[in-house]
Order: structure tokens, then sequence, then C-alpha cells
């Protein structure tokens, strides 16, 4: 838990009480503030009284003698209308601060990596904290990934927080300074929440602000948005702009044909890294090994280090290898989009998918329909899916996970395939049959281990 000693005798207001606001009321209130928390949700607030903190309805605060309004990153706070919470704390001239603003200021001795983007940032995050770990820097990792912000441990001026940031955390940071920030990609997506796709962009471009000369932004330019980021920051001299990408020649650090190149050197082979599979995991890669490079980890130190990223769970996690087949966990891919990142990893493959559709369904994947081998489909999605295969892809309607696991373990046992994959990337939400992505991932990662015991497979990790 961070010390926050600016706070000792002030009374500081707490919106939302989830992960991040419990923490963040925790923490203010060992620090000797006096904590008003609220949440809208009946049962947190009861979750927070347990918990022996002060409740107390946001919505008849009186803001001119509270210091700071730390405000939970889920709840819309400025659009599609401005919160009257917020609006009450903005008029009265008090703060509206996440609990990042709290650690940056809390802990301005050790150095502070920031990285966004619409996709990627939980890989690369993970991805970076490991190499720094590897090259024996004392990191923590958190923010929208793992343990809150005011969860994590202190730390001094050798330390590094590798920190992965929402466009919507980045609202509300208006102190903090990255050392390195990482932009990987810009892609429409929370637009709704954002009122566009131009306050979203500026939204992510935050991440840059406040930076000074000796700092480092580390931007992927694979897509429009990001390149005219790094354009419109390379026109100012505020910081050092490092250019990656995956395949265009105009950046420093290149993912291409699998290997990685730093000003023209080949690094590292990259398809060798089974915990990266995919172009996109390049992108990740190309950043996270800039990232640490900035931060003064060795070449050779980097390179070493990215073998042995374990991977994160849910997402293109290999599971075991049963029969010469490898089955794959990518829960986390609740789109297209993202379903499209593990298909185009693989050959021969066995495909689970469905459950809550998003709009447009499998129609984006069409091209990669060529890979699979059969599908097997769940859900309430499973009839559109359906039509959408009809006389390209041999499919099952399987009902639910279980049944689906059931039946391509089957048919994989039977073909015996030397470079099947068996991959559950759903294309879709789990909330029809499952609470979360991750309930979902963790089903499908016990039914293969139990599969892979009986067969005389392997699981990996
Ligand atoms: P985030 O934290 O931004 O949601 P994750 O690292 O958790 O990103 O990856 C989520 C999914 O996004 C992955 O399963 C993959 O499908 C896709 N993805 C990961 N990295 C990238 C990238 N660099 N570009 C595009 N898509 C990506």
């Amino acid at each position: 838990m961070i010390p926050l000693p600016e706070f000792e005798s002030e009374r500081v207001a707490v919106m939302g009480l989830g992960k991040s606001g419990m923490a963040a009321a925790v923490a203010l209130r060992s620090s000797g503030a006096r904590v008003l928390a609220w949440d809208d949700d009946a049962a947190r607030r009861d979750a927070a009284v347990a918990e022996g903190l002060e409740v107390s309805d946001l919505r008849q605060c009186d803001f001119a003698a509270v210091r700071s309004l730390v405000w939970s990153p889920g709840i819309p706070h400025g659009f599609p209308r401005p919160n009257p919470v917020a609006t009450a704390a903005e008029r009265a001239g008090c703060e509206i601060v996440c609990d990042v603003d709290l650690l940056w200021r809390a802990r301005r001795e050790a150095r502070f990596v920031g990285i966004t983007g619409t996709n990627g940032k939980s890989t690369t995050t993970a991805l970076l904290g490991h190499i720094l770990s590897e090259a024996g820097i004392d990191t923590e990792i958190g923010g929208n990934l793992g343990p809150p912000a005011l969860g994590l441990r202190p730390l001094g001026r050798d330390g590094v927080y590798v920190l992965e940031m929402s466009s919507y955390q980045l609202e509300l940071v208006p102190n903090v300074r990255f050392d390195v920030a990482v932009l990987l990609n810009v892609t429409p997506d929370h637009l709704d929440r954002h009122g566009g796709m131009h306050r979203y962009v500026a939204a992510k471009r935050r991440a840059f602000d406040r930076q000074r000369p000796s700092d480092v932004a580390i931007i992927a330019v694979d897509d429009d948005y990001t390149r005219s980021i790094r354009d419109s920051l390379e026109a100012g001299a505020d910081r050092k702009v490092i250019a990656v990408s995956v395949g265009s020649d105009d950046a420093a650090v290149v993912a291409r044909d699998e290997w990685l190149t730093d000003e023209g050197c080949r690094i590292l082979d990259l398809s060798g890294v089974p915990t990266l599979p995919g172009r996109h995991n390049r992108q990740n890669a190309a950043a996270a090994y800039a990232a640490a490079r900035a931060l003064g980890v060795p070449e050779e130190r980097a390179a070493a280090a990215i073998p042995t990223y374990p991977g994160l769970p849910h997402r293109q996690e290999r599971v075991a290898t049963i029969g010469g087949a490898v089955y794959v966990n990518d829960s986390k891919a609740t789109n297209a989009e993202s379903a499209a990142c593990a298909l185009s990893s693989y050959t021969r493959i066995y495909w689970i998918a469905g459950g809550l559709a998003k709009e447009g369904g499998i129609e984006p994947l069409v091209p990669l329909f060529d890979r699979i081998v059969h599908a097997f489909l769940i859900g309430r999605a499973a009839p559109e899916f359906a039509r959408t295969l009809e006389g390209r892809v041999p499919y099952t309607l399987c009902g639910d996970l279980a049944d689906a696991v059931e039946a391509a373990h089957a048919m994989v046992a039977h073909d015996r395939p030397d470079d099947g994959v068996v991959l559950l990337s759903p294309a879709c939400a789990s909330f029809d049959q499952w609470p979360s992505f991750e309930a979902r991932g963790d089903a499908f990662r016990t039914q293969v281990r139990a599969l892979a015991a009986q067969d005389g497979g392997r699981v990996l990790q």
C-alpha cells in the first residue's frame, strides 16, 4: 500500500468503491485522511462499511471543505452527461483525480511508465514489467491491469512503476508526468463515452502531457492516428520521440518478418517466442523493447528476457498440448477484431466461438476462414455465426463450452494434425452463459487440463 502523507488530516472524497476506489479509500485512511466514500451501488457501500470506512452521499457533499475528489475511472464523469457530483466538485474548485495521480504525487522519486492504446496495453505492460524485472530493476506493474495503483509497493529512486493507462484514467491525471509514455495504436472504441473519435484521440494523447526533454515518447506508427500524434510531438522539442512499427521502415525499432530490429540491427527472432504469437504481438514486443531500452536496459538483456515472457491468462494463453495439438485460451477476444488477431496467428484451427455477439458478428473474419478446419459454436450467437460459416467452413452447434471442448478434442484426436490448434477465441462477450470472460477462460483451462491428464498430454506453464 502507498502512504499518502500529503493528505494527513485532510478531507478526501472517494467516488466509486470498486477495486481501485477501495484501495484508494483504505490508503487514504491509513495516511490519516478523513475519507468520505460513496458508490451508487448499495452492495459496494456495505462492503466499504464492513471495511470500517465512512460512507457519505457525495450528491449532498459540500466540496468547499474537501481537498480532493478521487474518481474511479469506470464512472463516466463528463460525457454523455456531466455527473452532478463531478460538477459540484468542479464548481467548488475541488480537484478531480484518479488513484494514479495520487501514486505519482506520493512516489515522485521513482520512474513512471504509462502504456496506452486501444489494444495491447495489458500485454505490453506485463511484457515490459517482465523485461525490467529480469534486468534486475525493482518494478511494479499495475493501473488498469493487476493491482490498483495505491495497492502497489512503495518504490524508491531506483524503482519503476509500469502502468497500463486507459483513456478514462488519462483524463484524470492532471499532475502525472511519465518518464516514458507508450502509445500502441488507436482504433474507434468507447466513442459513446468520450463523445466521438476526436475526444478519444485527445484522451490518448494526454499520456505525453507535461513530458520534458529528458522524457521519452514511444509511438507505434502503424495507424493514421498514432502517426499524426508522432508528427505533432516531433514538431515540438519537449521530449525524445521513438517510433516503433510492425513492418514500416519509418521507425527506429521495427518488427518485420519475425525479426525485431533496432536501428537496422537484428535483435531477436520473435518466431521463437510462443507466448507472443501473431503480428499484433510483434507491435507489443517492439514497444516493450523500446521502452526497456529507454529505461537503460542493455540491448542483450532486453532481447534475452523477451523469450521467457510467461504471457497473460486469456490472451492466446497456451494451456496444454494433447496428441500434437495445442489448446489455446483466448477468452479475452470478445469481438471480431480481437478474434482476428488469434485466427491470423495459426493455421489448422479447431475454432470454438460464440456467446453474445457484437454488431457485425463474424463477417469481418471471412478472409481468415481458410485457416479454420472446423468451428464449434456455442451460446446465443451460434445460429447467426452458423449462417456466416455456411458453405465456407464446416461447423457443429454445441450449445455450451464444455460440449464444444469435448467435440473439438474428439475431432483432433481423430484427425491427429501435427500443427493443429484448438482455439477458444469466441468473438463474443460471455454474459449469456458466464459472469465474465475470465470465468469462461478458467472453465476452458480446467477442462483442457483434465483432458491432458486423461490422455497423456502436456500441461504448459
Ligand atoms: P488491452 O489491455 O489493451 O485490452 P490486451 O493486451 O489485453 O490489450 O489484449 C487484448 C486483445 O487485443 C488480445 O487478445 C488481442 O486480440 C488484441 N491485441 C493485443 N495486442 C494488440 C495490438 N498491438 N494491436 C491490435 N490488437 C491487439
